[in-house]
């Protein structure tokens, strides 16, 4: 008859002697007490006998979502037979001196695996407070470094959480192999990059054999000088995300420039995507209200590409090297890469005079990242905007967060397979293991 009930609490059904249920609007109480055991005296290892119960203890047990749930338990206590001490039976629940059981304490931690739930919202639904919740996670989580792997992918994210003395950014690199998280540093800088990887023992750093950075100059160089057996790419999804600010920009100088009710203003602005982004054009022509006929995007784009020639050639130049990007190989990039040079140079567009010296500087690097096939290419693209993305999108939903510690802990737990949390009874805070600063 208990199985329905403790099926739903997930209660092991085995042990209870007694279970009643009582519940009012908000809140569920589970009355519980245990089948008595055989046990062995713990002082002198006599044989005991039952010898009345505890009293009861509470224990939340947020097991419903729509109300508070706790468990009543009142434990057996136990008599020895040889030198009639009494002790309490074991408890089932939770750890002693725990005032939440163990399914709450598992509930809380897959939460908080999960980058879109705040500690708030973790300790809302789970009936107890912020504090505890970060102490839980504090106590249950703990990851040392991270072996680094064969492919490394750095980046970086901008936070208040940073060193100010140092940088604006957090560090992040990820595994571009296994597509993981593996460090979050509070600093993208030369300093705290060499403090991290003078740690690591040599053999290590030598086996990795690929790093992918953007275009800040201490990765360049922490990796020439730790990472002896890699190859330096710069990932190419940051090539092109400066490339496509540029070329906004020709777009936007004549925008402000033509009138506001004109038709280029029209085209500029509703249009937009058309030659920013990756649109079919051939399509079945449409009745546009502004030119009052029927057109396709074609038709658009031509339209567009006619109101400047610098818009035109700079569409031009972009289209040539997002081609290159996509199909070039390790065999013809150089020459390609080359003459795509040249291209923009000649051009002097003074929008792009940025996006040439990122060629000019970063040339080996945007070379080295084809000696890898092209699968692997769009892999490590993929992945640099993903796990940035989850990590920007967990800094804007937990406004304010302040300790370094924990933020990288919990981001490790969620993006990264291979980290798992660990329930145990030993309590601690990383409360002020952070620096602490002012906002
Ligand atoms: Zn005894």
């Amino acid at each position: 008859m208990y199985d329905f009930i403790t099926d739903l609490f997930n209660i092991d059904k085995e042990m209870i002697k007694n279970i009643e249920v009582s519940s009012s609007k908000d809140l569920t109480e589970l009355h519980i007490s245990l089948k008595p055991e055989k046990l062995r005296c713990p002082y002198c290892h006599g044989i005991t006998h039952l010898h009345g119960y505890s009293k009861p203890k509470i224990i939340n047990h947020s097991k419903l979502t729509d109300r508070k749930c706790i468990i009543v338990f009142k434990n057996n206590r136990y008599q020895c037979n040889e030198c009639l001490r009494t002790f309490s039976g074991k408890n089932p629940f939770t750890f002693p001196n725990f005032k939440n059981s163990y399914l709450s304490m598992t509930n809380i931690m897959k939460s908080l695996s999960n980058l879109n739930y705040t500690y708030s919202m973790v300790a809302e639904s789970n009936h107890i407070s912020v504090t505890q919740v970060q102490r839980y996670f504090d106590s249950f989580v703990n990851i040392p470094r991270i072996r680094l792997p064969e492919s490394i992918g750095i980046d970086e994210i901008h936070s208040k959480m940073a060193k100010r003395s140092d940088s604006a950014y957090l560090c992040v690199m990820v595994d571009n192999t296994n597509r993981s998280l593996f460090e979050i540093l509070p600093s993208r800088s030369k300093a705290e990059l060499k403090r991290y990887f003078d740690r690591i023992p040599i053999e290590e750093r030598n086996q990795v054999h690929y790093v992918t950075i953007d275009m800040w100059e201490p990765y360049k160089d922490i990796a020439v000088t730790y990472l002896k057996n890699a190859l330096i790419a710069v990932d190419p999804f940051h090539v092109v995300k400066h490339l496509m600010d540029c070329f906004r920009r020709i777009r936007l100088n004549i925008m402000y420039q033509v009138d506001y009710n004109s038709t280029s203003y029209y085209l500029l602005k509703t249009w937009k995507d058309l030659i920013e982004k990756d649109v079919y054009l051939d399509n079945e022509p449409v009745y546009n209200r502004h030119f009052k006929k029927k057109l396709n995007k074609r038709n658009l784009l031509d339209m567009i590409l006619g109101i400047s020639e610098n818009l035109a050639l700079g569409y031009r130049l972009k289209e040539m090297y997002l081609h290159f990007n996509e199909s070039a190989t390790e065999k013809d990039c150089e020459s390609w890469f080359d003459s795509i040079y040249e291209a923009f140079k000649e051009a002097q567009l003074p929008e792009y005079s940025e996006f040439v010296s990122i060629l000019e500087n970063w040339r080996t690097e945007i070379l080295n990242s084809f000696k890898r096939p092209i699968n692997e290419r769009k892999l490590s693209n993929a992945l640099s905007e993903n796990i940035n993305g989850q990590i920007r999108t967990y800094l804007t939903v937990s406004n304010g967060i302040s300790n370094f510690t924990r933020f990288r802990k919990r981001c490790l737990l969620a993006l990264n397979r291979k980290v798992f949390y660990s329930i145990n009874d030993q309590l601690r805070s990383d409360k002020y293991t952070t620096n602490k600063k002012t906002k």
